[in-house]
């Protein structure tokens, strides 16, 4: 936890109040002699605080939200804060390398946010542990940024529900409410997936603190509708930081959250070329009836439409894709459920 009154010191490096300073964390030693090295970067407010961590990036593909640590560094003023900004740019720089998804080695845990807690030398468990110790140890909250892979983009925040501390469940949905988004999907991030072994879960569970997961946004789209998504996560990051007292004002929070759990895969069984029919414009937005065609993928060999992909219950959508070639059971579409039992409105500053 953050030490209010003291000054906030990483791997040994003070960070002055009213300054940005970069850290190089060296992390470990690959085979070709090389160092893996973590880079933290912290706006220090000129008054001390609460300190809030953004990571992105700990999923090599998803690398377009290494533009909201970008937009975060640039813009932010440290005179008008009231506390700490951490941002870890790149969580994950062997995966980032590679563009993938995982780290590419031969080991059981190549997804590093499936790794946190992680006890072994995996390259993934000592990344997970380096990130712990040189950036959440030191935060109250944390936030952490998923998106699709290129030609797909996602449109909602998440946060846990079942943290052993019932607090830290409820000061996560409030984290998530300030993002400013009319719904926020709430599920059991410690006690069923991905377990305590995700980042924002690790923090929750063995941590104690609060955290959400941005899941706005992605690449291969019109560049206005990419900007519009880097506006919305950066205004969800200043929510939260006026959530926590380091920004001045109130958070932009919708006076109605739908919250939900019960989401559904839309995904080809078949590879061809993925041709949708529902609009990015309508993510999130748009009720699509049980039945209605989201999208069809058709064989670049035969030409012929091999399948279609409906909408399994009515919901709204919160993945959409653009056109790509798909594998079997590349992302496609992933649906809110909105006849689901757990998905309710919840009004005000009522707790879900
Ligand atoms: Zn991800």
């Amino acid at each position: 936890m953050s030490e209010p009154d003291a000054t906030l010191q990483i791997a040994g490096t003070h960070m002055p109040r009213g300054r940005t300073t970069h850290v190089r964390v060296p992390v470990l030693t690959d085979l070709d002699g090389s160092d893996i090295a973590l880079h933290v970067h912290v706006i220090a407010g000129v008054r001390p605080g609460p300190t809030l961590a953004v990571v992105t990036v700990l999923h090599g593909g998803e690398w377009q939200a290494v533009d909201i640590s970008l937009a975060l560094l640039d813009r932010l003023d440290p005179a008008e804060m009231t506390g700490n900004l951490i941002v870890v740019p790149i969580a994950n720089p062997l995966a980032f390398a590679t563009g993938t998804r995982n780290i590419v080695d031969e080991s059981d845990s190549p997804d590093l946010n499936r790794s946190f807690g992680g006890e072994q030398a995996w390259l993934a468990d000592q990344l997970g542990r380096a990130i712990v110790d040189h950036a959440l140890s030191h935060a109250d909250a944390v936030l952490d940024f998923h998106s699709g892979l290129w030609g797909g983009t996602m449109g909602s925040v998440t946060c846990g529900r079942d943290y052993a501390d019932p607090a830290v469940s409820q000061r996560s949905y409030e984290l998530a409410r300030a993002f400013g988004r009319p719904h926020v999907r709430r599920g059991d991030l410690a006690t069923r997936f991905p377990g305590p072994k995700s980042m924002v879960g690790y923090a929750g569970q063995v941590l104690g603190i609060p955290g959400a997961i941005s899941e706005i946004g992605g690449t291969g789209f019109a560049p206005e509708i990419e900007a519009q998504w880097l506006e919305d996560n950066v205004a969800g990051v200043r929510g939260v930081m006026q959530e926590l007292g380091i920004l001045d004002g109130d958070p932009p929070r919708a006076a109605e959250v739908l919250v939900f759990d019960a989401v559904r895969r839309v995904n080809p069984t078949i590879g061809g070329m993925l041709e949708p029919v529902f609009p990015p414009e309508g993510m999130m937005r748009d009720v699509a009836e049980q039945g209605d065609l989201l999208g069809r993928v058709w064989s670049p060999y035969t030409l012929d439409v091999v399948e279609e992909l409906r909408a399994p219950v009515r919901g709204l959508v919160d993945m959409v894709p653009r056109p790509y070639p798909v594998r079997p059971g590349d992302w496609a579409y992933l649906m809110l459920d909105l006849d689901a039992p757990g998905t309710r409105t919840v009004v005000g500053d009522e707790l879900p």
